[in-house]
């Protein structure tokens, strides 16, 4: 993401008469040093004027402001400064109001990190103290806290993941209010709460916002809850982690979790995040042997290597590594059953039969034997095989 086009686009906005600043969470970024993600640009331009403005727009957002510049083949989210009216049923702001003011833009922000501008010149509008804030490794709520989490409960969880990822803390009065309003978390969609609770699950300090879902009693009103969590501070690397399911196929685990695929649906995973965690949940409880051929050409690489990383993750000293099971994959005689030197019509034709369950059931020996090495996949040796294994079958 690129500051000099974000600002190319203010400078823009400028020359029409508008005010413009990079906001929200890249601000915060910045500061901190880390790799950010998108860039967010806040304006004085209300939508119609953004659009007449810049060649390329998309506008996703008109009703809360909000238009997509395109500009140098990126995408940057130009909204324009606003508060938010009410919350009805806890989900969006039923209305917004545009405002001419940066400073009122920042006061609708969650917490005091987030609420901070920058111009392009590189200097900080910051009215709430947020570069304090992240001197101190501090969340700390914009406004009175216990408000702010009434108005929109996501924002607790927005603050649990700030812990993960960032390694902050929550402020004392701040943290007061994620108590006393734990419970209006009832109210969110899974959804939005699944999507800041695996984002939550990726950040490095994650043992820590584990310990203050539980502190906090948090995780008493999240979907599936309530449920306990065993904390252990300072004993699992959350960052040795590397896909989402990993990470749910290690939570699931170290929490006990009996049916892991029950767990998942009510908290609404995509089907195929949902089928490979709960794969690797399986697998691990199973005591797969990932150095077998057999386990190795049936579930590949990518799945197995997941379940050496949870499987070290969890506190299995293991002598595997994950080269080792790439050396093995590429020693596999085959990586698919099309490889096989004999298929159906072979067979049938070799043995003189007619079709039925038997191809089959011959096709699986046959692929478990070449794998394990007993059957060498050629024509003459698959049929030297069959030749010796119906013997004893003949005579019985
Ligand atoms: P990330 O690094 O994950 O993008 P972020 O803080 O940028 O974190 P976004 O969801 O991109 O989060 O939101 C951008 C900004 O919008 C935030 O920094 C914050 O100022 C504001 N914001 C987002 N969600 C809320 C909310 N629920 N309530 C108040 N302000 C919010
Ligand atoms: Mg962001």
């Amino acid at each position: 993401m690129s500051f000099t086009l974000a600002n190319e686009i203010i400078e823009e906005l400028e020359h029409n008469g508008f005010e413009a600043y990079i906001v929200g969470g890249v601000v915060r970024d910045r500061l901190l040093e880390r790799q950010t993600g998108d860039i967010d640009i806040a304006t004085s331009a209300m939508p119609d004027e953004v659009q007449r403005i810049f060649s390329k727009t998309i506008p996703v957002g008109i009703e809360h402001g909000t238009v997509i510049v395109r500009h140098g083949n990126q995408s940057f989210e130009v909204t324009t400064f606003r508060t938010e009216g009410r919350y009805e049923d806890f989900r969006r702001p039923t209305e917004v109001h545009f405002h001419h003011s940066i400073e009122a833009d920042l006061s609708r922000r969650d917490y005091t990190i987030n609420a901070l501008a920058l111009d392009r010149y590189g200097s900080i509008i910051d009215p709430y103290g947020g570069q304090d804030d992240i001197k101190h490794n501090l969340l700390k709520a914009v406004g009175l806290p216990a408000e702010r989490f009434k108005e929109d409960p996501l924002r607790m969880m927005r603050g649990i993941r700030f812990v993960s990822i960032l390694g902050f803390e929550f402020e004392e009065e701040t943290y007061s209010a994620l108590v006393e309003n734990a419970y209006l978390l009832k109210k969110i969609s899974v959804e939005r709460i699944r999507d800041e609770f695996e984002k939550m699950l990726c950040g490095e300090h994650c043992e820590h916002a584990l310990d203050l879902l539980e502190k906090s009693k948090v995780n008493q009103h999240l979907p599936g809850g309530p449920f306990d969590l065993q904390i252990y501070l300072g004993k699992y690397r959350w960052g040795s982690l590397k896909s989402i399911e990993e990470r749910w196929a290690a939570f699931l685990i170290r929490n006990s979790v009996e049916d892991a695929n029950e767990w998942l649906r009510v908290w609404k995973l995509p089907n195929q995040v949902k089928a490979k965690t709960v794969l690797i949940v399986s697998l691990i409880q199973g005591l797969v042997d990932c150095a077998s051929m057999l386990t190795i050409y049936k579930y590949g690489l990518d799945v197995l290597k997941s379940v050496l990383r949870v499987k070290r993750f969890l506190g299995d000293e293991l002598e595997l590594e994950e080269e080792d099971l790439e050396t093995l994959h590429t020693q596999l005689p085959i990586k698919n059953r099309s490889e096989l030197a004999m298929d159906g019509n072979d067979l049938q034709r070799f043995l003189k039969r007619n079709p039925g369950p038997w191809i089959a059931e011959y096709i699986e020996q046959i692929e478990r034997g070449v794998i394990e090495g007993k059957i060498e996949n050629t024509p003459s040796g698959v049929k030297e095989w069959i030749e010796e294994w119906q013997q004893p079958q003949g005579k019985d």
